[in-house]
């Protein structure tokens, strides 16, 4: 699984929020091996700061929303499944405004982002979590299954109850180039059916088909699709980012039915379940394991 990874220089980038409209600068920055995922208000005194973790979700209604004291980021779904895409553990993300900025609706920009920055490697291990046993998580008739596998495996259907688009499955396993070239392209998307609903909930405001893929009754309203089952795809991007708040790399196989980021969230409190049981009976893991670093050396810059 090789090292904890953070990015060798600071960039940014400019952009509106999906749901509140705002517009708002984005910076990446280098953090510390072992600090984990950050998100940082850059407008409010004293930049307080939210971890990316499990018990930092308070909303998962269209999108997933971080809190802590009060303060808020929302949408931060994109940008965490570009940085598992990546591999990167360790970043400080700092925000002038509520929401991560939606650029073009998908996670490609972000991964442009990553990439200007370029990847600094440490020498703490990464350490992975891997599903223990199957479980499946469900509200109504939707779920997600979870079973032991040794590498991340996705299988996401849905059924969408469109003329055009009744039903789309996609399963792959993910890896840095599957997520860059498969998923990461892939934009949200909503129906026209359901924009006046989400208006009326104060979401979407800041939506277009500059960065969503918008269906109506006849079908898609934008240019082109990026992929023929792009909504799909983008499901496995929205919950790739939101199991990134595991903090660590999932080693099992995902198969989701209709799911969306309440279940994801659900989903990641069921792995967190199983591994503090596994931890009570089996003990901790190790913080650390004695490797070899060859044949992948570190470069004196990452030291
Ligand atoms: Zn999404």
């Amino acid at each position: 699984m090789g090292h904890q990874k953070t990015i060798r220089r600071p960039v940014s980038c400019r952009g509106i929020g999906l749901h509140t409209g705002k517009d708002v600068e984005l910076a990446l920055l280098p953090a510390p091996a072992g600090s984990g995922i950050t998100f940082e208000r850059a407008d409010l005194p004293g930049s307080p700061s939210i971890p990316a973790r499990p018990d930092s979700v308070v909303d998962v209604h269209y999108a997933t929303t971080l809190a802590r004291d009060g303060v808020q980021v929302k949408t931060i779904e994109h940008l965490m499944a570009a940085l598992s895409g990546l591999g990167v553990d360790n970043i400080r993300v700092c925000l002038t405004g509520p929401e991560v900025p939606i650029l073009d609706g998908s996670a490609a920009p972000f991964v442009a982002l990553l990439k200007t920055a370029g990847i600094r490697r440490y020498l703490l291990p990464k350490l992975p979590i891997q599903v223990r046993r199957p479980a499946t998580v469900r509200a109504g008739d939707r779920w997600i299954a979870i079973e032991p596998a040794p590498r991340l495996v996705v299988e996401y259907t849905m059924t969408f109850g469109h003329p055009k688009f009744p039903a789309q499955r996609v399963a792959l396993t993910v890896n840095r180039d599957t997520f860059v070239r498969e998923v990461a392209p892939c934009r949200t998307f909503g129906f026209l059916r359901d924009v006046q609903y989400l208006w009326s909930q104060g979401l979407a405001l800041g939506g277009s088909l500059e960065n969503a893929v918008v269906i109506g009754e006849e079908g898609v309203l934008n240019e082109a699709l990026r992929f023929e089952d792009e909504m799909i795809r983008h499901k496995v991007l929205d919950l790739i980012g939101d199991l990134y708040l595991l903090g660590r790399p999932l080693q099992g196989k995902v198969t989701a039915h209709g799911a969306g980021h309440a279940l994801h969230s659900q989903l990641v409190r069921e792995i967190l379940r199983q591994q503090r049981v596994a931890e009570a009976t089996e003990g901790p893991e190790p913080a650390w394991e004695p490797r070899l670093l060859t044949p992948e050396p570190v470069s004196p810059a990452a030291l």
